[in-house]
């Protein structure tokens, strides 16, 4: 397919100002909870990958962002097994083609077996000043259960050594809800992510797959997990314990010291527009939302021989802009300007979708005050229901 010419990507004379996503889909092993477009790692199509990605950055150059990016993420897979020259070398080209501004937040996913002091100091030196670590829970026995490499004191070291490296903003995932977990143990886990400070936590909710080989462990093994109620207080007490702490939740899944709210994910639930390089990547610009083929050989070749490896390319109406804006936007604590959105797209927000909200509004799941809607903390935990709305 060739590349479409600017004007059929930019439908929209409406740009906020866009963040870039390059996905790296190469991981040292496969965890067996993995739902992710990921492979193992492979030298060779490594070294393709990078040529492609930079040249995939570069084709952009003639039609750049209206207004420049300001936040660049590498997320995969596991971007931490490229080389810091390797990185180094897309943020160049992001800055050269895409016009990546110089405070922009960059930031690296990394998995913690895979850093030492050395490479987060390169990692820092080429421009990354974000990082952000799939620690998923500090109990070694979990971490085993999951396939994951690294261990509790792995992930601590990995922690002290980028701050030891310039890292002032160092984010954690973790994982509750996972087999033979008990509220105290996660608890355990999330106490853990406070004592070594992290400025940023994600906190997921472990989702079994019936096709992946967790669900075949944890049948094998006869591994339980606690029940529903049990994993609403998961969420509920390590919110309040996080609250204590004196971290703000900004997200149904994200809470963060003050000022360290993630810029790039946020373009996510606030009606950005992102542009996303690297095999699987979504984007979403101007009211228009493509993504590349998941294939990392095949997206490999086609940017080679100069050809787009777009798929998929929708102009989406009004009616789905508003309601992916509705959708994403709830999930922020604090919520949607609904007079706002109903401006922005021409449809009014209550007459669309007041008569379904009603009985949440009613419930106490939503929070109603002038033009805002948010969740309450309870509706947060039934957000799939509330959303439903939209979708
Ligand atoms: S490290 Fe992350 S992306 Fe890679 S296999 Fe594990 S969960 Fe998937």
């Amino acid at each position: 397919m060739a590349a479409p010419a600017p004007s059929e990507l930019i439908p929209s004379p409406q740009f906020p100002v866009p963040g870039v996503y390059v996905h790296v889909p190469f991981c040292s092993s496969i965890c067996n909870y993995c739902n992710f477009n990921r492979g193992l790692f492979d030298e060779g199509l490594k070294d393709r990958f990078v040529e492609a990605v930079l040249r995939e950055i570069r084709d952009f150059a003639p039609r750049p962002p209206p207004l420049p990016p300001d936040t660049l993420y590498f997320g995969g897979g596991t971007p931490s097994l490229l080389t810091p020259a390797e990185i180094s070398s897309v943020i160049d080209a992001s800055r050269g083609s895409l016009g990546l501004t110089a405070d922009a937040e960059i930031t690296l996913e990394a998995n913690p077996e895979t850093v030492t002091a050395a490479t987060l100091e390169q990692f820092r030196a080429a421009g990354v000043n974000r990082l952000s670590f799939g620690v998923q829970t500090f109990r070694d026995e979990e971490l085993k259960r999951l396939g994951r490499l690294h261990s509790a004191e792995r992930a601590v070291q990995a922690v002290e050594s980028a701050r030891a490296a310039g890292f002032d903003n160092v984010s954690i995932d973790l994982m509750m809800w996972l087999p033979e977990q008990d509220v105290a143990q996660w608890l355990a886990s999330v106490d853990a992510a406070i004592r070594v400070n992290a400025d940023h936590l994600s906190l997921y909710i472990l989702e079994v797959y019936p096709h992946l080989p967790l669900k075949q462990e944890i049948d094998r093994h006869g591994w339980a997990q606690v029940p529903d109620d049990a994993a609403a207080d998961m969420y509920e007490l390590a919110m309040a314990m996080l609250d204590k702490a004196g971290y703000e939740q900004y997200e149904i899944s994200n809470v963060c010291r003050i000022g360290r709210a993630s810029r790039h994910n946020v373009k996510y639930w606030t009606d950005g527009d992102w542009l996303g390089f690297g095999p699987g990547a979504h984007s979403t610009w101007g009211g228009v939302r493509w993504r590349n083929i998941a294939s990392t050989e095949e997206y490999t070749s086609r940017i080679v021989s100069g050809e787009s490896a777009m798929v998929d390319r929708r102009v989406l109406s009004n009616d789905e802009r508003l309601g992916d804006a509705l959708f994403t936007g709830l999930r922020l604590s604090c919520g949607v300007d609904a007079d706002l959105l109903s401006m922005r797209y021409g449809i009014d927000v209550w007459a669309r979708y007041g008569e379904r909200l009603g009985p949440f509004l009613d419930a106490g799941l939503l929070w109603r005050q002038d033009t805002r809607l948010r969740l309450t903390r309870p509706g947060m935990l039934l957000a799939n229901e509330v959303m439903s709305v939209f979708v």
